[in-house]
């Protein structure tokens, strides 16, 4: 059976601020689905409540994965349900290399969750030798150079080696339902084609995606199944590819009467 995310008349604040105004969405597993919207729409506000962000609160509304209330667990526990909430945690660990780094993270969230039960009886952590055959697979599927793992997380990374390094976190964790905010900076075209690529490579009956993007070009890169639209907090709008066609040739206008953009 395919898992399903379901969220259901979410409504959520930052600092006493009402951002997500009920926003409704089902993402299930094996679909490609993208979020276009103005900036300050609310779509990081979406993904940041949705990753279990402590600076954003939920006012009202559910949000369910699994039979379980995604909403009453912590981000680990998010994580060990299959959720992937890309981290756009600029950090630098000066050492740690992104090989040692993918490797706990796949511990941490992979450890105890194939036959797991919470109390440690599930699968074991991979051995390195197992684990660095993934890696490197992963990487082959990426196209991404192998010295990339030996790197030390993010030290003088690019923006688009910071994308990079998300992506193949993504393709190490094998989430269900993974969720990419591409936030509205400056570098995002060779950005998205980055995560477009890699989306595109890792997406299957496995595994959903949302994609968060302002950029009205998506289509050049992904093929999303689903396009929503949002703004005011809310989606606003749904459809096909086409939707994002459209969206490029007209932009946001018609949806914005009297919202706030940019
Ligand atoms: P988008 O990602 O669509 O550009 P955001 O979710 O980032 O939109 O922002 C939506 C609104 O919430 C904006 O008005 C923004 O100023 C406000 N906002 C977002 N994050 C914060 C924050 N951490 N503190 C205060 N206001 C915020
Ligand atoms: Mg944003």
């Amino acid at each position: 059976m395919k898992s399903v995310l379901t969220v259901k008349d979410l409504q959520a604040s930052v600092e006493d601020k009402a951002i997500l105004k009920g926003l409704n969405l089902e993402i299930k597993q094996g679909e490609v689905h993208a979020i276009m919207g103005p900036n300050g729409s609310g779509k990081s506000t979406l993904a940041y409540t949705l990753m279990g962000h402590p600076k954003y609160s939920v006012e009202d509304g559910e949000v369910w994965f699994k039979g379980q209330n995604v909403l009453d667990l912590s981000p680990d526990e998010r994580a060990h349900l299959g959720l992937f909430l890309a981290f756009q945690y600029p950090v630098s660990i000066p050492g740690l290399t992104l090989a040692n780094f993918l490797r706990t993270a796949v511990a941490a969230v992979q450890g105890e969750k194939v036959g797991g039960n919470g109390n440690g009886n599930g699968k074991p952590a991979m051995d390195l030798k197992a684990f660095r055959k993934r890696l490197g697979e992963k990487m082959d599927l990426l196209q991404m150079d192998q010295s990339f793992a030996r790197r030390y997380l993010n030290e003088g990374f690019s923006g688009g080696e910071k994308k990079r390094a998300e992506i193949l976190q993504m393709a190490m964790l094998e989430p269900e339902i993974a969720i990419l905010d591409e936030t509205d900076s400056g570098l995002d075209i060779d950005a998205l084609r980055i995560v477009a690529n890699g989306v595109n490579a890792l997406a299957g009956p496995k595994m959903g995606v949302l994609i968060i993007t302002h950029y009205q070009r998506l289509l050049n890169y992904i093929k999303p199944d689903f396009v929503h639209v949002m703004a005011g907090g809310q989606i606003v709008d749904s459809g096909g590819p086409e939707l994002a066609l459209q969206l490029e040739s007209d932009g946001y206008d018609r949806y914005l009467h009297g919202s706030e953009t940019e």
